[in-house]
């Protein structure tokens, strides 16, 4: 990393260490807004008078935004450049932005100047309010109608439902953290939208503000409608683990022994109708029923049994605690 404690003095910044925030950019192609952004981002965090540091994530970029972000960070004391080594998606590049932060507050935003630096020092101010993560809400947002407002209107209500997490715009990329919270979330796919619903689910207090949105002045947006689907996978993905991450056995396994019960019972009066009563139930579509009652039984209660062990696997290697504690209070 090239990133000198020393105050340069070309360029006043409040750099110190450690920063304590950390402003997270993705950036894949966005060569021409880079400039602006970083200097909009310093001029904000400047009136704030708190230590910052910019991670811009150069997220395998093919216009020139790697060669750009660089010298940038090579003439700047106030930016670091991490430069991934190809093309991984929004949602590592932020986790990469994640890991190298060392703010105790970490606020992410886009590199396209959609988002308005000047929005900063009131996300700022949620969090020193005792908010964990603070979420901009786009209420005047500048994106194509069809392919992008109806579709997210739908997505953010499904994913209210879903995680009773209740904020308008979950896709807004300006967003506030305290770095504990996210110091041991593992992200994946598109779930850096979801960051607030996993933040919630581990006890988080969670607000929204609403902030400004503009249209991308330089280049194209890098997604289209097929996000929408991706979306909606892992919406799939969160509401499983929500129900079920702790005891999938509850589920599973009651399921199962529902099930099971049921084949019995249907078997038993099948029983007695062959044996007391003389009848043949060899074509009645109820034996067809018991079979796959007992077998389905037997299944979803394996089932359980086995993510049970997937699920024990999954907090014991990562050291992960089933619960998260806010404070300790003790008087010596
Ligand atoms: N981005 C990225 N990797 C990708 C796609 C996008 O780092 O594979 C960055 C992009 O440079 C921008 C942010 O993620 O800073 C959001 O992308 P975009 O503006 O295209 O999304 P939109 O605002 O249209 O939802
Ligand atoms: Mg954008």
């Amino acid at each position: 990393m090239n990133y000198s404690p020393t105050l340069s003095k070309d360029i006043a910044s409040n750099v110190q260490f450690p920063p304590q925030v950390s402003i997270i950019v993705p950036i894949y192609n966005e060569r021409e807004s880079l400039e602006h952004l970083v200097s909009a981002i310093a001029r904000s965090l400047m009136t704030t008078a708190l230590p910052y540091e910019i991670i811009g994530i150069d997220d395998g970029s093919t216009d020139g935004s790697t060669a750009h972000l660089k010298a940038l960070a090579e003439s700047r004391t106030d930016l670091c450049a991490v430069i991934l080594r190809r093309n991984y998606g929004q949602t590592a590049a932020m986790a990469a932005g994640f890991n190298y932060a060392q703010g105790d507050l970490i606020i992410s935003l886009d590199a396209d100047l959609q988002n308005d630096p000047d929005d900063i020092p009131r996300v700022i101010a949620k969090l020193e309010e005792g908010y964990d993560v603070v979420s901009g809400w786009r209420k005047n947002r500048k994106d194509a109608t069809l392919t992008r407002l109806i579709p997210s209107k739908i997505a953010n209500w499904l994913i209210a439902q879903v995680t009773n997490v209740r904020i308008h715009d979950y896709g807004c990329s300006l967003k506030g953290y305290r770095a504990e919270l996210i110091a041991d979330m593992n992200l994946y796919g598109e779930l850096h939208r979801f960051l607030p619903a996993l933040a919630f689910m581990e006890g988080a207090k969670i607000t929204e503000i609403p902030v400004n949105h503009y249209p991308r002045p330089y280049g194209n947006s890098k997604y289209g409608l097929g996000r929408t689907l991706r979306v909606l996978m892992d919406l799939l993905t969160i509401w499983f683990m929500q129900k079920f991450l702790t005891r999938p056995m509850h589920v599973f396994g009651s399921l199962g022994l529902l099930s099971m019960g049921l084949g019995v019972l249907v078997g038993s009066y099948l029983t007695v109708v062959k044996f007391a009563l003389g009848e043949d139930i060899g074509d009645r579509p109820l034996l067809l029923l018991v079979i796959i009652l007992l077998l389905a039984g037997v299944q979803l209660f394996s089932f359980g049994l086995l993510a049970e062990l997937v699920i024990r696997t999954y907090y014991e290697s990562q050291g992960k605690p089933i619960y998260r504690v806010r404070e300790v209070i003790t008087q010596s």
